[in-house]
């Protein structure tokens, strides 16, 4: 006999009808408790072995969410481990980059010192004007000796004067 299972409407456990049956709506003791009649040993019988059916299913139910929940857990903690690793992966980059950007602060550091040496070099030499010759030049520049253009002598000898070879 093929027996169908469903949920009664009413106490929602379980119980089983015959294909013809399927207008049943509540199981046999809901039914017998709805019209009042008396329940036999086997209805109780029944009734307990609903309890059974019922506590089972739900047991089975909490298990499968257990599993499904452990299963989360498991996703969870391999993605944290994929971040974990690349997290490392970053870390090790920005070791890098950070040798790098000190790498690079060395080399623009010795730079300045090349350019601040080369500015000092170039003052140096516009002041290594030979002495005999800057005296010479210092005499030819007096604006006295240029009553034509005295303004653009004081100029020139103001200049001069700034490159003074150190005594
Ligand atoms: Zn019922």
């Amino acid at each position: 006999m093929n027996w169908l299972i469903k949920n009664c409407n009413k106490c929602e456990h379980k119980f089983a009808h015959l294909p013809n049956e399927k207008w049943k709506t509540v199981c046999p003791i809901c039914y017998k408790a709805e019209r009042g009649y008396s329940l036999t040993t086997s209805d109780h019988s029944l009734k307990k072995l609903q309890q059974i059916v019922t506590d089972q299913t739900k047991k089975m139910e909490e298990n499968e969410k257990r599993k499904g929940n452990q299963e989360q857990m498991r996703e969870f903690s391999i993605r944290l481990s994929k971040l974990e690793k690349m997290n490392t992966r970053l870390q090790v980059a920005l070791h890098l980059k950070s040798r790098e950007i000190k790498d690079l602060t060395l080399i623009r550091i010795d730079l300045e010192r090349q350019l601040a040496s080369r500015i000092r070099r170039r003052v140096v030499s516009s002041a290594s004007i030979p002495r005999g010759m800057w005296k010479t030049l210092a005499f030819l520049c007096h604006p006295d000796r240029n009553p034509t253009n005295p303004d653009k002598a004081q100029d020139a000898l103001t200049w001069l004067t700034d490159q003074q070879p150190h005594k």
